[in-house]
């Protein structure tokens, strides 16, 4: 059986009445750089969530690697990892100690735990402020702290919502080359962005949700040659385009 995440006729309502997705329908290979687009309130942290399993759906179908993460939760925890839109972090605790709690807490022996940490505070540069309180960090610093707290475990597919907003854009490419040599070593990256320009360099595939309907799922550069024929536009240019024809569509 092929890995991948399959999602089935979504639907999520939230209790103000909000219909946050509307029957999504997705597949997302082993393997992928996939990255979610949409404008804002389109759907997407919801989704990350439910597949997540932090907010639960209405009904529809979702799986894991085969199996459903809301009832195998610790073996699909394993195997996950996310850093979220949103995500709270201890603001009185030090960047180290918080990433050797998160290793502490899926069960990595302590000393193995502190190695990784130390890799990960290396690697997302933030070796200058390990000793510096959560709360105290800039944006984009918690954001990439946020993304190495996700890694500690080492995840086979990691969801990463809007992971680089708030980076300046030397963090930004660091963090694109610690993204993408993980995902050449088979891990599965989900992302969700605003920023499509970095979707277009790194993701290879993509969907658009908007109103919480998936309308278009497939390659990157499909997308584009469905939109302009000739694929000369960038993807921020048939995006917009793409917007577009939807909002007429619907008017
Ligand atoms: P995106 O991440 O694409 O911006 P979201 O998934 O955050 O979109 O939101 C989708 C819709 O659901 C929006 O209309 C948003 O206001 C609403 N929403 C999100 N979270 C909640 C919540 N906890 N309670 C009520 N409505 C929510
Ligand atoms: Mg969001």
């Amino acid at each position: 059986m092929e890995a991948k995440i399959q999602i089935k006729n979504l639907y999520k309502t939230y209790s103000n009445g909000t219909q946050a997705l509307k029957g999504v329908d997705l597949e997302i290979k082993n393997g992928e750089f996939f990255a979610l687009l949409g404008p804002n309130g389109a759907g997407k942290s919801t989704l990350v969530k439910i597949i997540t399993t932090i907010v639960h759906k209405d009904s529809g179908e979702l799986s894991i690697w085969g199996s459903n993460p809301e009832t195998n939760f610790f073996q699909i925890q394993k195997i996950i990892g996310v850093a979220l839109q949103e995500n709270e972090i201890d603001p009185g605790e030090t960047v180290e100690n918080l990433m050797v709690f998160q290793g502490r807490l899926f069960g990595i022996p302590r000393e193995e735990a502190a190695k990784r940490a130390n890799l990960l505070i290396e690697a997302f540069q933030l070796t200058g402020l390990r000793r510096k309180k959560a709360g105290v960090l800039s944006g984009g610093n918690k954001r990439r702290l946020h993304c190495a707290l996700a890694l500690v475990h080492n995840p086979r597919i990691l969801f990463l919502d809007e992971p680089t907003a708030g980076m300046d854009p030397e963090a930004r490419s660091e963090f694109w080359k610690i993204i993408g040599d993980m995902n050449k070593n088979g891990v599965t990256i989900f992302l969700t962005t605003q920023y499509l320009e970095e979707a277009e360099k790194h993701a290879s595939t993509m969907a658009l949700i908007s109103g919480g309907r998936i309308h278009y799922s497939g390659t990157i550069s499909n997308f584009k040659s469905m939109v302009n024929k000739d694929n000369k536009c960038s993807l921020e240019e048939s995006y917009l385009q793409y917007l577009d024809i939807i909002s007429k569509n619907k008017s």
